[in-house]
């Protein structure tokens, strides 16, 4: 019986987080009996060992099944409703050295940043688009990026948008809640790795370098208030399977401790980027990202399934059917990019760059509902 109460106990107790290989030895030995069991079992409820075998190379033949159960899930936790959304880059400068990422503070490319203005100019072509739900990305450029930024910028963002989520660095519970008053409802994290010795590897320099307070950060923001909670890793640094195992205990230890917000996950897959390595030793299929997928909706039914543009238009039409809830579209990810024709550098290559209103027709076409305005913004606490 579980009885740490934080997160790093929990995820060291239980080798999560190094260690790791016997995780590897219990996802090689599941049979396929033990998944034909597991599936006959009520979907939608954790525990560890249950998705040990939704994991495990003996459910790839059992996708079809897990696929109309998680369909089935989705559909009555969710309706035939999928909700767009679009991130709007504020700025590319940062001062973290992520071996993966474009923007790392070793890069040479154009830097950006958006003034206010600019960010408003930006969001006004977002809005008449259609969107309601609005994401703000920023590396780590605590100089510009300040809270007291963000805080002018949702003053000024609120009334066109239903709900505000940010996608930035790691900050304190009193910035959070200063964020929260000021009307943004969500963040978006990613621990990247729950792999301490790889974390390490990767984030060599910067605020970022520091596991815990990343690892710690979600709690921050979640005792701050904020209703929508996005959990993921960087999909290609290492084992799948295993992260998925820490990314559920994770979500699993929030949804207990802050049960008023909702928990999403999201799946970043590593992408080419400007000036970064261009071999990864853990990239993920397709197939392998769908039974990610398929195992977690079978075991969080009220987790939203997010993905985004970094992958294809026929990969994200295929799931419309089987657990997403949230799609983005129209995506640029270069700060000034839906207002101005200037190119600075993109954070990563989008893979489906079809208009939003040609994603809103094709989930449309399968049957559902493309929800351009949040459900709960009645819940929020606007100032
Ligand atoms: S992943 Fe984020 S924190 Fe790391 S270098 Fe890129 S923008 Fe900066």
């Amino acid at each position: 019986m579980q009885t740490q109460t934080d997160i790093q106990s929990i995820l060291s107790e239980e080798h999560l987080d190094c260690n790791r290989d016997v995780w590897c030895q219990r996802l090689q030995a599941v049979t396929a009996d033990q998944v034909r069991r597991e599936l006959s079992n009520p979907v939608g409820k954790f525990s560890l060992d249950r998705l040990v075998t939704l994991l495990s190379p003996a459910a790839e033949a059992f996708l079809e099944t897990m696929a109309q159960q998680a369909h089935a899930l989705t559909i009555q936790r969710f309706g035939r409703t999928i909700q767009l959304y679009v991130p709007l880059y504020v700025s590319n400068v940062c001062i973290n050295s992520c071996q993966y990422c474009g923007y790392n503070k070793e890069t040479r490319i154009e830097r950006t940043r958006l003034t206010i203005e600019q960010a408003v100019s930006d969001a006004a072509v977002i809005a008449g688009e259609g969107f309601r739900h609005l994401l703000l990305v920023s590396g780590e450029d605590t100089q510009f990026v300040s809270p007291d930024y963000l805080c002018e910028l949702a003053s000024k963002l609120k009334e066109k948008f239903s709900s505000l989520s940010i996608e930035i660095y790691a900050m304190s519970q009193d910035e959070y809640a200063q964020l929260f008053n000021a009307g943004i409802d969500g963040v978006t994290l990613y621990q990247e790795t729950y792999d301490r010795a790889i974390y390490a590897d990767y984030h060599i320099a910067g605020p970022k370098a520091d596991y815990n307070s990343r690892l710690d950060a979600p709690d921050r923001f979640a005792s701050a208030g904020m209703r929508r909670i996005g959990l993921g890793f960087l999909l290609g640094l290492t084992d799948w399977q295993i992260e998925t195992l820490a990314l559920a205990e994770h979500a699993s230890y929030l949804v207990k401790k802050y049960w008023r917000s909702q928990i999403s996950f999201s799946f970043p897959r590593i992408c080419p980027a400007t000036n970064v390595q261009s071999e990864w030793p853990h990239l993920v299929s397709d197939t392998n990202m769908v039974q990610m997928m398929l195992a977690l909706r079978l075991c969080f039914a009220d987790a939203g399934i997010v993905l985004s543009t970094r992958e294809t238009p026929k990969f994200r039409d295929n799931l419309i059917d089987l657990c997403v809830t949230r799609l983005s579209a129209g995506s640029k990810t270069n700060p000034g990019g839906y207002a101005s024709e200037k190119a600075a550098a993109e954070q990563f290559e989008v893979a489906d760059r079809r208009s939003p209103e040609e994603v809103a027709r094709v989930i449309q076409s399968h049957g559902y509902e493309a929800v351009w305005k949040d459900w709960d913004v009645s819940f929020n606490k606007w100032t």
